[in-house]
């Protein structure tokens, strides 16, 4: 098959490295052929998970079709490299909606599974592994290999949250969830400070399907943390009432033409348009209706939207830490990042519901924290590792599918199961051959 050898990058554009790029037309087509591969979906991990410098990168775009679809019972087979776009285009005007989707919808199953990507609704419904039926996979001795929570199930755990490197997910049979209509009912409320923004996550009388917390990075003092949480549910036929929306229209995307200039992002651009967005966002009490793609996929209207940040690129530094010390340690990173003077353009809180079964999936019960940092310079780094102190203090982890530079020290404190893993990974793939820059750099695939 021909190949391409050619510089990528994932989502955030940091690290650039040259692979060697394979586009298989069909399942069939996948081969682990090569002394080093990796599949790649639609490349929205942030760092370089789906990176193989100067090794073989597998796209898995072409093999995106679905296969059955059983509307009665909302269950979906489809090939791993249709995107999650493709799949409610298909659903949502049949009643039914993804079980977990990320803050995106242009990624690939095969990217859901192998990140274990979590939603808005984890503290109810857990990470998008606990809705995967099963799994069809490619080994790295060319056998196939059908998993599931019953079948092969330390395989299946062990590729759910595994970041491709137990092997090549062919196809995901995935439960669906019932909705009466394509609209969201939401209410937004503001807090002023950090610990204001935890007891409105924490209420019961507000808790709702899907909840999460945009936060002013920059407010300082006793501001800070100030934000403002967001709650909603899909709209039943009754809340709907008269209002007749369009359901199926998708959101319009225009993409960001250029590369902002690295200036254009700096505390005063960014420090007014977090005030603008707290009185404005904050300010929606009173429920109201939304489509499902303004509010589940806000930045899909933007496309190539990592431009900007400028041409060196950004980092996302999405973290999580243990409910008993979540409060002290998010104080603290946020802290550190309003001293830094170094602005986060998007600052994310979120409650997680119990730990996933993946023996790699990032979330555990209690908060995460993501944070998009341009990089101007190596100070950036500097301040992420005394980040990664923080969390480790805390009990936390960082998350790998966003992440480009954890050390790999770090990792192995932050992911007590990685050795349970590393046994099902070293008896399926003994060679290490699914292998990618992440995996390098974090020294995982082979006994330390
Ligand atoms: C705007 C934005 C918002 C996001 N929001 C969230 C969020 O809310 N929650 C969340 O959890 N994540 C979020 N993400 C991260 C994203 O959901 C994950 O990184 C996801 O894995 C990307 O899917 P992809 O198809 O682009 O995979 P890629 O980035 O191409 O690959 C990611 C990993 O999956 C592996 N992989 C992909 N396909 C296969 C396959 N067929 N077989 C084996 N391995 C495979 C790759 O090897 C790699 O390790 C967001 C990303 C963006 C850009």
């Amino acid at each position: 098959m021909p190949t391409l050898i050619t510089p990528i990058s994932g989502w955030g554009r940091y690290p650039v490295q040259s692979c060697e790029l394979e586009r298989p037309e069909r399942y069939a087509d996948f081969k682990a052929d090569a002394p080093s591969l990796i599949v790649r979906g639609q490349g929205r991990s942030y760092g370089d998970a789906s990176l193989n410098e100067n090794g073989r990168v597998l796209l898995s775009e072409r093999v995106n079709r679905m296969l059955e679809l059983d509307v009665e019972q909302g269950i979906l087979r489809a090939e791993a490299g249709v995107t999650l776009a493709e799949i409610l285009e298909v659903i949502v005007g049949k009643g039914w909606f993804l079980p977990v989707t990320p803050g995106t919808k242009f990624v690939s199953l095969g990217g859901c599974v192998a990140a274990d990507v979590h939603g808005k609704n984890h503290h109810h419904e857990g990470s998008f592994g606990d809705h995967v039926l099963s799994l069809a996979m490619i080994l790295a001795d060319g056998s196939r290999m059908n998993c599931s929570a019953t079948e092969n199930a330390a395989v299946f755990w062990a590729t759910v949250g595994g970041m491709g490197l137990t092997g090549i997910i062919g196809e995901v049979t995935l439960k669906l969830v019932p909705i009466q209509t394509s609209q969201m009912m939401v209410r937004h409320h503001a807090a002023i400070n950090l610990e204001q923004l935890f007891k409105l996550l924490q209420a019961p009388t507000l808790d709702d399907r899907y909840s999460v917390a945009w936060i002013d990075s920059l407010a300082t003092g006793r501001n800070l943390g100030r934000g403002v949480a967001m709650f909603g549910h899909h709209a039943t036929t009754a809340e709907l009432g008269n209002s007749k929306p369009n359901p199926h229209k998708p959101a319009r995307s225009r993409n960001l033409p250029f590369d902002l200039p690295a200036f254009a992002l700096n505390p005063l651009s960014i420090g007014a348009f977090n005030a603008l967005y707290y009185h404005k966002e904050g300010g929606k009490q009173d429920p109201f209706l939304s489509g499902y793609d303004p509010y589940f996929y806000p930045l899909d209207a933007i496309g190539q939207w990592n431009r900007l940040y400028g041409k060196r690129g950004f980092v996302q530094y999405q973290c999580v830490i243990p409910e008993h010390g979540a409060h002290e340690g998010m104080a603290a990173l946020l802290h550190e990042l309003s001293a830094s003077r170094r602005p986060s353009f998007l600052a994310v809180l979120k409650r997680f519901g119990a730990q996933g079964r993946g023996m790699l999936s990032f979330p555990t019960a209690g908060y995460t924290l993501a944070l998009d940092l341009p990089i101007r310079d190596s100070g950036l780094f500097a301040l992420l590792a005394k980040l990664d102190g923080i969390v480790l203090q805390h009990g936390g982890r960082v998350y790998l599918a966003k992440d480009a530079r954890l050390s790999a020290e770090s990792f192995r404190s932050m992911y007590p199961r990685y050795e349970e893993w590393l046994k099902i990974k070293s008896s399926i793939d003994p060679d290490n051959r699914f292998s990618s820059s992440l995996s390098r750099r974090l020294n995982m695939g082979r006994p330390a």
